[in-house]
């Protein structure tokens, strides 16, 4: 089938791209490697998304998917390996499984947990190595673990922690591991997940997909919404926003 947009990524940013391009009468698909929602999906409390005074990350994800089901838009999960132009408003979108061809493209990939250093992954040896104290942190309970980083999302993981395991240590990048650690938490930051994209789109040093606030990016037809673009401030609703403008970006393109 032919698509009129596919949307690659069904984190915030992708999800409420698909909602406007649906409203729009487009023919629209999301493709998502893991699961709807993307990195707020282990937010344990997100207290900033207009109209709930708090919500955990997993609710809010699941809210706006089924807002998404709820308009007949179609999710295929498996994970995009590249996206190729074969001619104006002609693209193949690859997957591990498939084949896809669409008249345009939004890629909202966000970012992905940087991952632990090969010195540490080295010390850690046999211990658990986790990118999600939410997702994991119970099976440690009363044990000691250890937290790497010193940002934001380490310390939301540490407190997470505080309240299941016996000791939390919290070390920085390179640090040595405490030997009696039952696992490690990491938590250093997250890079974008654009890797796949770098021959269709420009991206800057970081990995970042280069686009203004219009989401426009340096090849015809393709967009880029949310944490993977090139902007200031990475959070829900700047995503949800550069999803309304990269759609209406698309549409602008199509029609
Ligand atoms: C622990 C934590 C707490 C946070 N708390 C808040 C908060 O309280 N308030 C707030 O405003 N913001 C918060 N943020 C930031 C917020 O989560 C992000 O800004 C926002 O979720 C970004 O959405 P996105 O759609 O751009 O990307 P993501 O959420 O990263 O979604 C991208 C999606 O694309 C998928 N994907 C990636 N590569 C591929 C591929 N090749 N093929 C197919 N699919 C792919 C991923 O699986 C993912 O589902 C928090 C972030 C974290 C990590």
């Amino acid at each position: 089938m032919d698509y009129d947009i596919i949307i690659i990524g069904a984190g915030i940013a992708g999800l409420t791209s698909a909602i406007y391009a649906k409203r729009a009468g487009k023919n629209v698909l999301i493709i998502e490697s893991k699961i709807p929602g993307g990195q707020i999906v282990n937010a344990i409390g997100v207290e900033n998304w207009p109209g709930e005074a708090t919500i955990s990350g997993a609710d809010l994800s699941e809210k706006i998917h089924q807002q998404v089901a709820k308009l007949g838009i179609k999710t295929e999960y498996d994970e995009v390996l590249s996206v190729e132009k074969n001619s104006e408003k002609n693209f193949t979108v690859k997957t591990h499984d498939n084949e896809f061809t669409t008249k345009s493209v939004i890629i909202a990939v966000g970012a992905e947990p940087r991952k632990l250093s090969e010195k540490q992954t080295k010390d850690a040896g046999k211990r658990a190595i986790s990118y999600c104290a939410t997702c994991d942190g119970a099976l440690y309970q009363d044990q000691p673990v250890v937290v790497v980083g010193s940002g934001n999302t380490a310390k939301h993981e540490i407190s997470y922690l505080e309240n299941i395991a016996s000791k939390v240590y919290q070390i920085h990048h390179d640090d040595p591991i405490p030997e009696d650690a039952k696992a490690v938490f990491v938590a250093i930051g997250h890079v974008p997940a654009t890797k796949a994209f770098k021959e269709i789109v420009d991206l800057d040093e970081k990995g970042y997909i280069i686009a203004g606030e219009d989401c426009i990016t340096s090849c015809p037809g393709v967009f880029v919404a949310g944490d993977c673009r090139t902007k200031g401030v990475r959070q829900l609703v700047t995503a949800a926003a550069d999803g309304a403008v990269a759609t209406e970006a698309a549409i602008k393109y199509l029609d």
